[in-house]
């Protein structure tokens, strides 16, 4: 059974067969891209070279690049102990053409490197394409010798991709597995489709045409090609499991988790050992390229993580932190294909610590007050936004924090309630700063949180949070 270490080697070397460069993984700040927030595909790094505003000595690339998807346009944060194939933090192996082979080859590489160099059963497989992509479905039925109902054609955004409002865009065919009907779920396209029977392993992207700001749309001259395959969810299907999360490297560090906890990895706490085993790579690898917690940015979405994390080792009787006792485990298992990881091994440790030590002291408490706040409440009523502020306050609950530890008793918080908290304590801050003789600038940071809402990913309010920790 290949390992996942496995998987990305073969990968590689079947690429660089096909005279691919293989090209280390970015870092998960995009240097080239200030306005997003983390790498959350292999494309990122090359993004100025299907523009065409970059040229490299390589005309086809392969990467295995880190990703995280925790905010933004992609968040997969609530996904994360619900489904057996998201991730906050996962690996994204990709093939890509800089106006060299386009369609034709894309999906016969692909084809070739999943049957024979994977070896996956073909009568197990289905793709999507776009719904006019009549060349895309013709190389399927050649390549694949796919009837057309293994093909199906989707008229959404899900298979068409688009860099921005302007710029390279164009169809995309995405590869499916079935894991069988004793898992829940239908094929794609359906009414079922979120579930995880039907698995997508795989989206090529065809960058076929420029769209212009006045919506219309012109072939590109060097057509290209980005493609991205998450190794977990090939690793699962490889290692005979729907389930990302039984594959051997996540599982090293579920058995970490319930080693050091003394708990058992299947039973009760099971979707806690998942969480901490999805977050702890997450964490690891956003301190390993330089996020560190704080109460905005990027490094506010680190501490989401991290408390969310802690919660979950809360649950499960941890006493002391656990987080930072399970990166040996990560870097075990990791260290070898990333060696950022071992270098910043101490950091990561350190800050996990202080970071869990500091979390506990309002954790207990912020529990309890949940729980007397539900207490008196009707079964299924939402919790007041109110409540959720103090928590978040006073206690220092992220907010999706709380929404999560409301989700295991399925209840939801009342958001519109939150967030007109947080405008009143706003206002209230703004009213005490009036007669400061300040300078204006000091209510930028209000206007920049209005225009984008309090509960953006982009942060709460720098001052509220800043006294809880
Ligand atoms: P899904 O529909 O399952 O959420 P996606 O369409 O959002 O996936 P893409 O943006 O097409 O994903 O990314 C390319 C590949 O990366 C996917 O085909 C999948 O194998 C993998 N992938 C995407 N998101 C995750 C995640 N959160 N965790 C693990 N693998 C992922
Ligand atoms: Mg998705
Ligand atoms: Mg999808
Ligand atoms: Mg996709």
């Amino acid at each position: 059974m290949p390992t996942l270490n496995d998987i990305r080697s073969t990968f590689l070397t079947y690429f660089a067969k096909q005279g691919h460069e293989v090209v280390d993984s970015s870092p998960l700040v995009p240097r080239n891209d200030p306005t997003l927030m983390f790498t959350n595909a292999g494309m990122v790094q090359f993004k100025n070279l299907f523009t065409g505003v970059e040229h490299r000595d390589y005309k086809r690339a392969a990467t295995a690049q880190k990703c995280v998807r925790a905010g933004g346009k992609h968040n997969d944060l609530d996904n994360v102990g619900y489904t057996a194939r998201h991730h906050t933090f996962f690996e994204m192996l990709g093939n890509f053409s800089f106006g060299d082979y386009f369609k034709d080859d894309a999906i016969r590489f692909a084809w070739e490197l999943i049957t024979k160099e994977y070896g996956i059963n073909r009568d197990k497989l289905l793709v999507t394409v776009y719904h006019t992509d009549d060349e895309a479905a013709e190389i399927w039925k050649k390549v694949a010798g796919f009837s057309d109902d293994r093909i199906i054609r989707i008229p959404t955004n899900d298979n068409f991709w688009m860099m921005g409002a302007t710029g390279p865009c164009g169809p995309c065919t995405e590869i499916f597995y079935d894991h069988g009907e004793q898992h829940w779920g239908g094929p794609p396209g359906g009414p079922d489709e979120d579930g995880d029977r039907f698995v997508e392993i795989w989206n090529l992207v065809f960058m076929q045409y420029e769209q212009f700001e006045d919506g219309s749309r012109r072939e590109l001259a060097a057509q290209s090609i980005d493609t991205g395959m998450g190794i977990e969810r090939v690793a699962a299907l490889l290692q005979g499991t729907n389930d990302n999360y039984a594959t051997d490297l996540m599982r090293s560090l579920i058995m970490a988790s319930a080693e050091a906890t003394g708990t058992d990895p299947d039973g009760d706490g099971r979707v806690h050992h998942r969480v901490i085993a999805d977050h702890l790579r997450s964490t690891s690898f956003l301190i390993a390229d330089g996020v560190m917690p704080a109460n905005d940015g990027r490094g506010y979405v680190l501490r989401r993580i991290m408390r969310r994390a802690m919660r979950h080792a809360h649950l499960l009787g941890a006493r002391d932190p656990l987080m930072h006792q399970l990166v040996p485990a990560l870097v075990r298992q990791m260290g070898a294909a990333y060696p950022e990881l071992g270098r910043a091994q101490a950091l990561i440790q350190e800050t996990l610590q202080l970071e869990e030590t500091r979390f506990k002291q309002t954790l207990d408490r912020g529990l309890k007050l949940l729980d007397e706040e539900l207490e008196g409440l009707p079964e299924d009523a939402a919790l007041p936004g109110g409540a959720a502020f103090k928590l978040y306050d006073t206690y220092g609950f992220p907010l999706d924090l709380t929404q999560d530890a409301l989700r295991e008793k399925g209840r939801l918080v009342d958001t519109d309630g939150f967030d007109a908290a947080m405008a009143e304590q706003k206002a209230k801050a703004r009213a005490a700063w009036a007669g400061s003789g300040e300078a204006a600038d000091a209510t930028i940071w209000y206007d920049i949180a209005e225009q984008h809402g309090v509960t953006d990913f982009l942060g709460y309010d720098t001052e509220t949070a800043e006294g809880q920790i």
